[in-house]
């Protein structure tokens, strides 16, 4: 059997996932795999990419930092991709690579089959407008939701992730500091990072929160720690970190590499 080369880009990477839940998946499916997390920098990522392909490098994933860099690097990108400005999943055409973003899909899998929500109708809060936030937004929208509310730490990134979505009357941008004003959510998601690096408390209103919310974050391990342990003690009816959605988005990639779809309870 011949070995197929994927692997992971980000920084840092030592942390990720990926090479586990992708291994899993081929051995379940009889694929021979060789998945690397390549750590490299943003002033090395192009180069570590490049190099990666002359090594027979087919497939690969990106992760933070790098999503908005391997979109512009694409030849080719899917509709997703586009709306997202982003990419989390190559695959190489020929000479060049082609970009999707899994991310979106993979949440609302998570959240609608393996949690059991309906998203349609519902108020969503995201925080954060990264690369995390750009993939998630368009395939919310998609799902059927009443309306998309963004709030980011910089208010000019959540403006033209709001604007990007080209929906001015369902996805619109608040002021982190104006969140008070802005009623209560069935859904509030945390696509921000700030829980990887400050280990500080996460501070939100409790006006935020009904009987019904549900808070999800895109993080997990340790990173998901505050955000979590905010929600609890809001009251929020659910919540959850986001290793359902990890392996949902793998579980996209996967099929987009292979052609087949692995079974993500198993993993
Ligand atoms: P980016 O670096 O692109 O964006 C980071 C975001 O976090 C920005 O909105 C940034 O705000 C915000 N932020 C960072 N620090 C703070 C802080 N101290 N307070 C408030 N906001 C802050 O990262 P990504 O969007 O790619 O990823 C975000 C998180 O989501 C990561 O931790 C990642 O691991 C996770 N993730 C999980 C996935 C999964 O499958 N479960 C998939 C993708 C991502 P600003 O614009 O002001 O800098």
């Amino acid at each position: 059997m011949s070995v197929v080369h994927h692997a992971v880009f980000g920084q840092p990477i030592a942390h990720s996932q990926s090479p586990r839940i992708h291994a899993a998946f081929a051995k379940a499916q009889g694929i021979a795999l060789d998945y690397r997390a390549i750590e490299a920098s943003p002033q090395d990522f192009a180069a570590a990419l490049e190099a990666f392909a002359a090594d027979d490098g087919v497939g690969a994933n990106v992760t933070l930092p790098h999503k908005e860099a391997a979109f512009a690097l694409c030849a080719t990108t899917t509709s997703r991709a586009q709306r997202a400005g982003a990419v989390n999943t190559l695959l190489r055409k020929g000479e060049r690579w082609h970009g999707d973003n899994t991310d979106g899909i993979g949440l609302v899998r998570d959240l609608t089959g393996r949690h059991g929500l309906d998203l349609r109708g519902r108020r969503v809060l995201l925080l954060g407008a990264g690369g995390a936030a750009r993939g998630v937004a368009p395939a919310l929208l998609d799902a059927g939701i009443l309306e998309l509310v963004v709030a980011n730490r910089s208010p000019e990134r959540a403006d033209a992730l709001a604007d990007a979505m080209g929906e001015p009357g369902r996805a619109i941008s608040a002021y982190w500091d104006g969140l008070r004003e802005q009623g209560d959510f069935e859904l509030i998601i945390n696509a921000t990072s700030a829980g990887r690096s400050d280990g500080a408390a996460f501070s939100l209103p409790l006006s935020l929160v009904n009987s019904l919310t549900t808070a999800v974050d895109l993080n997990y391990g340790e990173a998901a720690i505050p955000f979590l342990a905010w929600a609890r003690a809001a009251g929020c009816r659910n919540s959850f970190d986001g290793l359902g959605m990890l392996v949902e988005q793998a579980a996209e990639s996967f099929q987009l590499w292979h052609g087949v779809r692995p079974d993500t309870n198993e993993v």
